[in-house]
């Protein structure tokens, strides 16, 4: 008897936080809405939606409009819209140079931003728990309240979404990450660690370049290069989550060396290192203002100009192989592509255009990332505040 209530009581409550996600889920993708529309567009009845209304409004997650006139007869419908309030995800990046965290809302405003520079690879974990200790901090003393929190790393993750499988280019292995992470804000088992490429690629289509696009692949330039791909407005993982795994597809210059060991990987021919080589430049504290003394450097010295070309044209080649094979109608290029933009876009899309056969085969319009070097925290973040949105986490 008693067990039977308790289980119509969590039934209850996961029935209640399902529709309170739908109503959160509905006003964060079509805007402000009155109780009656609400209920149209989610198929909830009235007094339901009424009644989660006025509970995410008391959390501060929901705030009343401008009245606006229903019709003729009746009352003036209210309209409700998101206001984020207090429960935030937390998105994390661990790179070859650095480190970084977003903190966003449930309405998708960012709260809170952090990057610091990592000046030995060796040094990227410690600098990563280092940093979520901080933004915990921060956090609490703002007021807001973390839902959960997702790391994203240029590497391979296990199907459990927390153990990181192979990070060519950072010393990271294992379930150490998430659990130091975890230990910033207390937790046990709650971080989530995700693909680099996966996280910018929802950034971009959530907050970026990618906002209008349905079959969009996004192309991280750091380092390494790691393609995310999205499919109807989904992330395409692929079977054991390694889909857009690019970067060591032997597409590159066949002599060239790659930091996983081997030679002729397409991140080794159009990686930062790669470029940098190319036009006989220092490395600067990070990519993007790397690639912008590369940028300014071009438009004087043809030397310069002749390297990024030649990047740009095995970019254009990697590019048309992988767009061959998924077909996608936006290329979004990240990191370090963004500052050099056209001059390392205009060959590629040279090289691109003329590899199809078919002449019904267009090739991708590519567009630079409008995010830079956030992309991945704020994708990360996004996929923090998944939780809530799906159902899945209650609101604090
Ligand atoms: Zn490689």
């Amino acid at each position: 008897m008693d067990e039977a209530r308790t289980t119509g009581g969590a039934g209850a409550e996961l029935l209640r936080r399902r529709n309170a996600a739908s109503v959160l889920r509905s006003l964060r993708s079509d805007g402000p809405a009155s109780r009656a529309e609400l209920a149209a567009r989610t198929g909830l009845a009235k007094a339901t939606v009424g009644t989660i209304v006025g509970g995410l409004e008391e959390s501060g997650v929901l705030r009343e409009l401008e009245q606006v006139r229903s019709g003729d007869r009746g009352r003036p419908a209210v309209r409700v819209t998101l206001e984020g309030g207090r429960p935030v995800g937390v998105g994390f990046e661990a790179n070859v140079e650095y480190v970084a965290a977003v903190a966003v809302d449930l309405a998708g405003a960012v709260r809170l931003r952090r990057t610091r520079p990592v000046a030995d690879v060796a040094d990227v974990a410690d600098a990563l728990c280092g940093l979520a200790a901080e933004v915990a901090i921060l956090l609490a003393g703002d007021g807001l309240v973390p839902v959960g929190a997702t790391v994203a790393v240029p590497g391979l993750i296990e199907p459990d979404d927390r153990t990181i499988s192979w990070t060519p280019n950072l010393p990271l292995a294992g379930t150490a990450v998430a659990e130091g992470v975890d230990a910033a804000f207390g937790w046990r088992d709650r971080v989530r660690v995700s693909n680099d490429a996966d996280c910018g690629a929802l950034a971009e289509l959530h907050h970026g370049a990618g906002r209008d696009v349905e079959h969009l692949l996004y192309l991280t330039g750091d380092v390494g290069i790691g393609a995310g791909l999205v499919e109807a407005g989904r992330l395409v993982r692929g079977a054991r989550g390694f889909a857009g795994e690019v970067g060591h597809l032997l597409l590159g210059e066949p002599g060239a060396a790659c930091g996983c060991g081997r030679r002729g990987c397409w991140e080794a021919s159009v990686g930062l290192h790669a470029l940098l080589e190319r036009v006989g430049m220092a490395e600067l504290a990070t990519p993007r203002e790397t690639a912008e003394a590369i940028a300014a450097a071009a438009l004087e010295d043809p030397a310069v100009r002749a390297g990024v070309v030649a990047s740009g044209e095995w970019l254009g080649r990697g590019l048309a192989v992988v767009c061959g094979v998924v077909d996608p109608s936006v290329v979004v290029l990240g990191g370090y592509f963004a500052p050099l933009g056209e001059l390392v876009l205009g060959p590629a899309r040279a090289v691109l255009t003329d590899a199809f056969a078919a002449p019904v085969q267009v090739a991708p319009e590519l567009r630079v990332g409008a995010l830079g070097t956030e992309a991945a925290a704020l994708g990360a973040a996004e996929r923090a505040v998944a939780g809530v949105l799906a159902g899945h986490t209650d609101l604090p």
